[in-house]
């Protein structure tokens, strides 16, 4: 069955209403919308929606790991911004190591960009899920199909995307799948009631309406699927760790906008790594159990030392925002604050939310306990 899978990056549970997101209210009325159990994750998201396996069964996780990076190390030396540095460092992965994440270097320092490396070699498109099929893949910079990729840097806003992708629809497909991302934008620069974030969501709406409509139209006996990734919170406080470990010589560690993780040469340095973190009233050093709960890889990779942010607080600065912060922000531990995304599926499903891990199951197998 010609299957659409749309990606609305950002677009949580709490976010869907008649009057902001009229398309997918009523769609989901009249199929099935169900709240999406997200994770405490950046990456690893979408790699376990493809694949149904968990962060701490795949070791996809985060956007960046510990690990020896030959491309950076190089780069390090090119008295350029991160930001322009950003694409070779992306083609060079591409065409030299085989990567298909490609991951920018956002606000990584220098010192850092030889010692961490992708969290994942491949997009999902490389996956089984898709490469059993013939399929349509569209998420920055790639539009696939059927494994001829077609590499476009230029920043595209969603408009231009969804137009594109719905000129590919062909009668030899069958999958199609987009992912939009300009809420993900908005929500982190506005926060999540903000006026431009309201209008964005209703273009989001709008997109929706659009695709399943056309993809309706052409192919009246399908599958669609919408789907969201994670929902936001609003930020009240930064905090500045940067700050306070700025003396520390001898340590390697790498800030998440939410997550920051140290890695140790001495245990000295361990331990008093540990006194300044147990100090930050608003997060917490993850355990085992943690681990287990949250379902974290558990290599050395990710961290010697985890600590995570309760919900409302960010690093600033951190790697990937930098200096500047933002008002909105995702990748908090789950059961702390409402960050569910969405599942909505043309078929009645007896169900009001689903795992992650879940749907792989339901969409390929049909097997889910409904
Ligand atoms: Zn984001």
């Amino acid at each position: 069955m010609k299957t659409l899978i749309l990606y609305l990056d950002a677009l949580g549970y709490r976010f869907i209403s008649k009057e902001n997101t009229p398309f997918l209210y009523n769609y989901g009325k009249e199929n099935s919308l169900l709240r999406l159990k997200t994770l405490l994750a950046y990456t690893g998201i979408e790699h376990t929606f493809i694949t149904g396996e968990l962060p701490s069964e795949s070791g996809i996780w985060t956007g960046f790991v510990y690990k020896k990076n030959y491309i950076g190390k190089i780069l390090r030396f090119i008295p350029l911004p991160n930001s322009i540095l950003s694409y070779p460092y992306a083609l060079m992965n591409y065409y030299l190591s085989g990567n298909t994440y490609l991951s920018k270097l956002y606000h990584i320092p220098r010192k850092f960009f030889g010692k961490f490396n992708s969290g994942t070699k491949h997009k999902i498109w490389k996956k089984d899920f898709f490469q059993k099929r013939s399929f349509v893949y569209y998420g920055w910079p790639f539009f696939v199909q059927n494994n001829k990729v077609k590499l476009d840097f230029i920043k595209r806003n969603d408009e231009y995307k969804v137009k594109k992708f719905i000129k590919s629809f062909n009668d030899n497909t069958d999958i199609y799948f987009i992912q939009l991302v300009d809420l993900d934008k908005t929500m982190h620069e506005f926060g999540t009631v903000n006026e431009d974030t309201i209008k964005e969501l209703r273009r989001q709406d709008s997109y929706a309406s659009i695709i399943v409509n056309e993809f309706k139209a052409k192919f009246p006996d399908s599958r669609v699927i919408i789907w969201s990734d994670h929902g936001f919170i609003d930020i009240k406080e930064e905090i500045n760790l940067g700050e306070k470990i700025k003396n520390f010589k001898n340590i390697d560690y790498f800030l998440d906008s939410t997550i920051a993780r140290f890695w140790f040469k001495s245990e000295k340095d361990r331990e008093e790594i540990i006194r300044i973190l147990s100090r930050i009233r608003h997060g917490k050093i993850l355990d085992l159990k943690d681990k287990d709960k949250y379902n974290i890889p558990l290599g050395k990779e990710f961290g010697e030392v985890i600590f995570v942010l309760e919900p409302g607080y960010l690093f600033v600065p951190n790697f990937h925002q930098g200096k500047i912060g933002c008002r909105g922000m995702h990748g908090y531990m789950p059961d702390k604050a409402d960050l569910d995304g969405i599942f909505i599926i043309n078929k009645k499903i007896n169900k009001k939310e689903i795992e992650l891990n879940e749907v792989l199951g339901l969409i390929e197998y049909g097997n889910l306990q409904v």
